[in-house]
Parts: C-alpha cells; structure tokens; sequence
C-alpha cells in the first residue's frame, strides 16, 4: 500500500463493458455518419443528428439502451426527416447496418487482455455494464474475460441505488469498490454519490446520451488515466499487495 488513501479499502472492482473494455461507440458514430448522409438533401448534419438524439430520447423508456432501439430510431429518424420519402433499400440497409454492428467481432481495449487477469489475482472482479441484455451477454461470452469475473450485471441504467444493490449483492462495503469505466454519468458519479471509488478511462468518443455530465474531475474519489494498464499501480488498496 502506498502513502495515497485512494481506494485504499477495496477488494471488487467493477468494469464497465463499452467503450471500457471493448470498442463499441466507434461503430455507432460511423452508423450515424451514414444516417446524416442519408438525410443530407432533406437537413443538415447537425439538424439530422439532433432528430436522431430527440427520438432516441422519446424512445428510451421503452427501447432501453442498445443496438436495436438505436436501429428503430435511425429508421424512425430517416422517415421524419425525409417526411416519408426515404427508399425501402435504404431502410434496409439501416437494418443491415444494425444487424452488422451486433454481430461484429468484440475488439478489446488496448490493455485489457494483459491488465485483467493480473487484477483477478489479487481482487474480485464485477462487470457492470448497461444495455440490450442479448446482446452484452453475447459480448461478454465473446470477449474471452468472462471467466475473470465473479459476477456479472446487465443494468437498464447506472444509478447510485443500483451500485448499492450491487454492494450488498457483494456483501461489500461501499469504501471496498473502484468502479472502472468510460462515462462519466455512468460509471463515476452515481459510485461516487454511493460513496464508493472511480477510475475515468475515457473512450476517444462519447455516446451522445453520456455528454454534457462532466464535471469538475478533482474529487479525491476519482481518478482518471489514459489507459487500464494504469490501474494495478493505482489501485494498490487491501485487495492487492
Ligand atoms: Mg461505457
């Protein structure tokens, strides 16, 4: 243990999944950029996005996060733009471009494969990440880490109340849990709120719904690095020696 209190209690880590420990936003940028294409000769690319982000939002209750709510809302967001004018062929490849981004390979972070067995040695892992439940758990079957972790959660959202859930589910203090991932309002503040550790590993994109959280990132119960490599140096709490 070094001289710095951070996260000097704690024996779980949390990992989100996107973003995290794979790449995931990337391909729904590079969906959306199709998308504003599409719809350029009807609006603008900011106009088009902002339609996007306004359905997605008016959907969410009942999509929930994921590839196939977000692949309902390009087509709902193409058709009222376009005020019905869209092409059967390119609602289809909408479509296609959803089952593509569901069916493609999980890529990890640079980092991970190396960073989390050696973490699993000395403390118990948890993933905790949020969307379409189908899909996060082909991923995580997928990533060849499942092994590493002694539970897993698919949320529908990260909040305080839930990461408590989490906590007595582990029979864990708040004091002993670093939460690990990408989204500020996700992954950091609810854990912070709960009284619990973050580590910020920020994604060179940020989903649309994730922006506009930040906040001052000088709390002593946070801390950011570049990369997850960091994280055995960083969190040298009771968990690890
Ligand atoms: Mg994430």
């Amino acid at each position: 243990m070094n001289d710095d209190p951070f996260a000097a209690d704690v024996t779980v880590i949390g990992f989100d999944g996107d973003d995290t420990l794979w790449h995931s936003e990337d391909k729904f940028a590079s969906a959306q950029e199709w998308l504003v294409d599409l719809l350029a000769a009807y609006a603008t690319d900011a106009d088009a996005l902002a339609r996007l982000q306004q359905i997605e939002t008016r959907n969410r209750e009942l999509y929930g996060y994921g590839i196939k709510g977000f692949t309902l809302c390009m087509i709902e967001t193409a058709i009222e733009v376009s005020k019905g004018d869209v092409a059967v062929s390119d609602v289809e490849r909408l479509l296609a471009t959803g089952r593509e981004m569901l069916a493609r390979p999980v890529e990890l972070l640079a980092g991970v494969a190396e960073t989390l067995p050696l973490l699993a040695d000395s403390y118990r892992l948890a993933l905790v990440t949020k969307g379409d439940l189908v899909n996060q758990e082909s991923k995580i079957a997928r990533s060849g880490l499942a092994g590493l972790f002694e539970t897993v959660t698919i949320l529908s959202e990260k909040t305080s109340d839930s990461y408590l859930e989490l906590f007595r589910r582990l029979k864990i203090e708040p004091e002993q849990f670093v939460m690990v991932g990408n989204s500020e309002a996700s992954d950091v503040w609810p854990v912070i709120a709960a009284q619990g550790w973050a580590v910020l590993v920020p994604y060179p994109l940020t989903s649309m719904h994730e922006t506009g959280f930040s906040r001052d990132l000088s709390s002593p119960r946070l801390r950011t690095v570049a990369c997850i490599d960091e994280l055995p140096a960083l969190v040298s709490g009771a968990g690890g020696s």
